[in-house]
C-alpha cells in the first residue's frame, strides 16, 4: 500500500495515488491500456472478426464507439474457453453463471487477474472502513459465483478475517453472527433483510447483535432500501457493483461522501448507451451500462453490455477521487414487466414504497396471468409494526403510496400489507417479480 499524500485522507483510501489519477493522467492511463488490450485480443479469432472493420487513428479513446459490443450471447456461443486470450496454462480460476436464463457461461482469471481483483475490492473495502483485525460474515455465495471468494481475497489483502459462511441456512447464520464476535456483514441486501427478520423470529434484536457496517450488492436495490437496511440493524450501509463478466465485484464501490458508486475506470471503461438503439448517451442520462475489461488478461471483453440501467457522472466528487461516479443503479432492463402497453420497473416502485418510515423488509410484485393483467404488491412493514395497526393509523401512508403509484402511471393495483418477515425470505438474489 502506498503512502497516502495527504494524512487526513488516510482512513479512506486503500491507494490514494491510483484512486485519486488527475484526470488527464487516468485519461491517458486509459488510452494506454486500449492499445495494449486491442494489440492483445487481436491474436484471437474471436476479436480479429470482430474488429476487422475498426482501424483506429492517434486517439483511441475517440474511437471506442466504432468497436462492436460483446453480449451475452457470444460468451454463450464460444462457452467454455472459446473467448481466452491466453493459453489455457496461464488460467488459474474459473467462475460460470448458473444459466438459469440460458445456456451456461464462464469467466476465466490468470494470476495477473486475480491480483488486480483482489486489489479492487480492496480499494472498495477499505472505502467501506474495513481494517486489519476486523471479523466479516462473509455470505456471498462461494463456489461457480464470483461474490464469496472475491470479497475474501480483498478483505484478506487488508488483513481483516474473513469467515466464508456462503449460503449456510440463516438461523445458523444469527447464531455464527454472535458467537464469533462478526462486526461486518457481506450479503445481498434481500438476505440483510431476512436475516433481520430470522434474528427477530428467534427473538434476538438485530440491532444488539453487533454488526457496525454492511457492504451489500449482488442485486441491484434504491438507496431508500439501503436506508432502511442501516435503521434496522443500526449499521453503516455500503453499496457495492460488480459482474461476472468484468471481473465480478470490485467494478464500482461506494465512498463515505455518498455521491454515488466509483467505478474503477483505470481498469473498466464505461459508456452509458440507450438499450434500444446502442447510441451513446450524455452524461446523467439513464441508460444501459457498458463496459470494457481493458487491463484484464485472460479474457477481456470490450464493449460488453451490461443490461444494468445506470447514470453516470463525471463530476469530481468531494472525497477526492477522480474516478467516474453511479450516481444510480437501477436494476437489469429485463426486469421490465408489461401491464397492457405500459412498462413498468421493480426498481422504480421500491423507490415508492420504500421512502415511507412505516414500509420496510422484502416485497413481491404479482402480475396475475390472466387477460386482466391484475397486480398486487405484497410488501413487508418495518419491524414491531402491525398490519392492523397500519391499516388503522396510517391511512395518509398507504394514500400517498397510491397517489405515486398512479403518478407512475400504474392505475389499478392491490396493496396487500404483511408483517416484518412474513414474505418468503432469501438466501441470495430475491425474486421481486411473479407472473401467476
Ligand atoms: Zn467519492
Amino acid at each position: 500500500m502506498e503512502s497516502p499524500a495527504s494524512p487526513s485522507w488516510e482512513p479512506y483510501f486503500w491507494n490514494f495515488e491510483e484512486e485519486c489519477l488527475p484526470i488527464s493522467k487516468l485519461r491517458a492511463r486509459q488510452a494506454e491500456a486500449w492499445e495494449k488490450c486491442l494489440e492483445q485480443v487481436l491474436k484471437t479469432p474471436f476479436y480479429q472478426k470482430k474488429l476487422k472493420q475498426f482501424h483506429p487513428s492517434q486517439n483511441i479513446l475517440q474511437h471506442i464507439e466504432d468497436i462492436p459490443f460483446t453480449t451475452k450471447q457470444d460468451l454463450r456461443d464460444h462457452y467454455p474457453y472459446g473467448l481466452l486470450q491466453v493459453p489455457l496454462e496461464k488460467i488459474v480460476e474459473t467462475h460460470a453463471s448458473s444459466g438459469s436464463s440460458g445456456q451456461a457461461t464462464l469467466v476465466a482469471y490468470s494470476k495477473q487477474d486475480l491480483e488486480i481483483w483482489t486489489d479492487l475490492i480492496a480499494r472498495g473495502l477499505t472505502a467501506s472502513g474495513i481494517r486489519p483485525g476486523q471479523i466479516i460474515h462473509n455470505a456471498y455465495g462461494y463456489g461457480l459465483f464470483t461474490g464469496g471468494l472475491g470479497f475474501q481475497y480483498g478483505a484478506q489483502r487488508i488483513g481483516a478475517i474473513v469467515n466464508p459462511i456462503s449460503n449456510t441456512e440463516l438461523e445458523k447464520q444469527i447464531r455464527l453472527i454472535q458467537e464469533l464476535g462478526s462486526q461486518v456483514l457481506l450479503c445481498t441486501p434481500s438476505c440483510a433483510m431476512s436475516l433481520a427478520a430470522t434474528a427477530l423470529k428467534m427473538g434476538l434484536k438485530p440491532h444488539q447483535l453487533g454488526l457496525k457496517v454492511g457492504i451489500f450488492g449482488g442485486e441491484s436495490y434504491t438507496p431508500e432500501f439501503q436506508r432502511k437496511l442501516e435503521e434496522i440493524w443500526n449499521i453503516k450501509a455500503w453499496n457495492t457493483y460488480g459482474l461476472s463478466e468484468i471481473i465480478g465485484p470490485g467494478v464500482a464501490y461506494e465512498c463515505p461522501h455518498g455521491e454515488g458508486i466509483h467505478l474503477n475506470e483505470d481498469h473498466f471503461y464505461p459508456e452509458v448507451v440507450d438499450f434500444a438503439t446502442g447510441q451513446s448517451l450524455s452524461e446523467d442520462r439513464m441508460g444501459e451500462l457498458v463496459l470494457s475489461a481493458i487491463t484484464k488478461e485472460a479474457m477481456p471483453l470490450l464493449r460488453y453490455r451490461t443490461g444494468d440501467r445506470v447514470k453516470i457522472s463525471y463530476a469530481p466528487c468531494s472525497c477526492g477521487r477522480k474516478l467516474a461516479r453511479l450516481t444510480e443503479i437501477g436494476g437489469r432492463f429485463q426486469d421490465y414487466f408489461s401491464i397492457g402497453f405500459k412498462k413498468f420497473h421493480p426498481y422504480e416502485i421500491e423507490r415508492i414504497l420504500f421512502k415511507n418510515k412505516e414500509v420496510g423488509g422484502n416485497y413481491q410484485i404479482e402480475v396475475s396471468k390472466n387477460a386482466n393483467q391484475a397486480l398486487t404488491i405484497k410488501v413487508e412493514l418495518m419491524p414491531g409494526l402491525s398490519t392492523q395497526a397500519f391499516e388503522c393509523y396510517f391511512q395518509e401512508t398507504e394514500n400517498k403510496i397510491t397517489e405515486d403509484l398512479h403518478h407512475y402511471g400504474i392505475e389499478s393495483f392491490t396493496l396487500d400489507w404483511r408483517a416484518f418477515g412474513e414474505l418468503p425470505l432469501y438466501l441470495g438474489k430475491a425474486k421481486r417479480v411473479l407472473f401467476k
